[in-house]
């Protein structure tokens, strides 16, 4: 296949200088920000590089040898990394995910979950804690990752059958691997929630109609009564390089009624503010909820769009906060500690910038408002 050109305009340089709050932010206080959202997931990218090339996120012909990946230098450290937690925490976050490009493949990964599980929010609670991961090295890592303090693991595979996954991640890695990295996971108790109780590893699947849009009832049956909540993706129009089409879309009611065709769901009730996914429940023999078959969800961020309560916060690689998933331009974050920066200064920072936030794109574009063309960051840039 042709090289593809790399867009001329870099959207990691579209820069900004945070806003800075007129008073001193207070730890503990509850941020909002301009559609009144509050500050409670925080996302960390930790690498933007990755060993799939799936075609929604990184298109071979696009993140080929001849990407400019960011530096070494330019990446944050797990100092660095630590303390941007422990401040967002102070306005907050009780929520951290660990995200890339695949962020298993960071070196010793393991010590920055060990400084992250540390943290306490101002009531002294841990941190609900995790990690999503396309699964390849789990097998290897699951261990390490539950002794360092890990809770949880989201892994992204979207298909079990062994062509369309291969061509899904487009390196040719099979599913199998990726079953024994869920398996690894599973054995070694990564899944519980904050407070301890058992809450399952998540399972993602992006699905794009026409190429894996065969593999839904499949993975429903596969995952169905095995304690995973299988969570339905619609592929969406994130960064500039994966050639979206809204025809590749499969609507999240379309997967939910050839899911019904095969077996019953009632719809459940959400458990948390902010929750991405609509919930289901699996029926038992007799028709009713069974909650030991345990539930999907359906991620439904074309179609149905969820800024309304969206309270996450996203943290490039190199420390420039994003505070929406189609955003042109980050806060820069890391320069502000690079130049000795105090607590109170990067605190201010953040909740200034938080509190500036009017972000909405998908309920806008899915109310037909014309957005601006301006080139969007790549999701694997900026985590999902
Ligand atoms: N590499 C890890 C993985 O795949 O799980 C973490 C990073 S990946 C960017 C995070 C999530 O974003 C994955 O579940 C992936 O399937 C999802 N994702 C990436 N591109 C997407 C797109 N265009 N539409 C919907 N979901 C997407
Ligand atoms: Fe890599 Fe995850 Fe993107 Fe696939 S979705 S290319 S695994 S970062
Ligand atoms: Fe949040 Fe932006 Fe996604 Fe809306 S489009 S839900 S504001 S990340």
């Amino acid at each position: 296949m042709a090289e593809r050109v790399i867009p001329l305009v870099d959207q990691r340089l579209a820069v900004r200088q945070p806003f800075f709050s007129p008073v001193p932010a207070q730890a503990g206080g509850l941020l909002s920000d301009q559609l009144g959202r509050s500050l409670h997931d925080l996302r960390i990218s930790v690498t933007d590089r990755c060993n799939f090339r799936c075609s929604y996120c990184m298109p071979k012909e696009v993140f080929n040898s001849h990407y400019p990946y960011l530096p070494h230098g330019d990446l944050l450290t797990f100092e660095e990394i630590t303390r941007l937690a422990s401040l967002f925490v102070q306005l907050g976050v009780r929520k951290i995910r660990l995200t890339g490009g695949e962020p298993l493949l960071r070196k010793n990964l393991e010590i920055l979950i060990e400084q992250l599980a540390a943290l306490k929010t101002p009531d002294g609670f841990p941190l609900d804690l995790t990690l999503t991961t396309n699964g390849s090295l789990l097998k290897r890592k699951a261990q390490t990752l539950k002794d360092a303090g890990l809770k949880r693991v989201t892994v992204s595979l979207d298909g079990l059958n062994d062509e369309v996954f291969r061509q899904m991640n487009d390196v040719d890695f099979p599913v199998a691997d990726v079953l024994e990295g869920i398996a690894a996971a599973r054995a070694v108790g990564l899944g519980v929630d904050a407070d301890g109780r058992p809450s399952g590893i998540k399972i993602n699947m992006v699905v794009k109609r026409g190429t894996n849009d065969d593999q839904i009832v499949p993975m429903a049956r596969h995952f169905r009564g095995s304690g995973m909540a299988l969570r339905f993706i619609e592929y969406m129009d994130v960064g500039n390089t994966n050639g979206w089409r809204m025809n590749e879309v499969l609507p999240s009611a379309e997967v939910l009624q050839r899911l019904q065709a095969d077996h019953g769901l009632v719809a459940l009730s959400a458990q948390q503010p902010g929750e991405t996914a609509e919930r289901w429940g699996w029926c038992g023999p007799d028709g009713r909820h069974d909650p030991s078959l345990g539930e999907i969800g359906l991620i439904s961020s074309v179609t149905h769009a969820f800024c309304g309560d969206c309270n996450r916060a996203r943290l490039s690689t190199e420390g420039k906060l994003y505070l929406c998933l189609f955003a042109h331009q980050g806060y820069d974050l890391r320069s502000l500690m690079r130049q000795g920066a105090s607590d109170d200064t990067l605190l201010s920072a953040i909740s200034g910038t938080w509190s500036q936030r009017d972000d909405r794109y998908s309920e806008l574009r899915g109310q037909g408002v014309a957005l601006p063309e301006t080139p969007r960051i790549e999701m694997s840039y900026i985590g999902g």
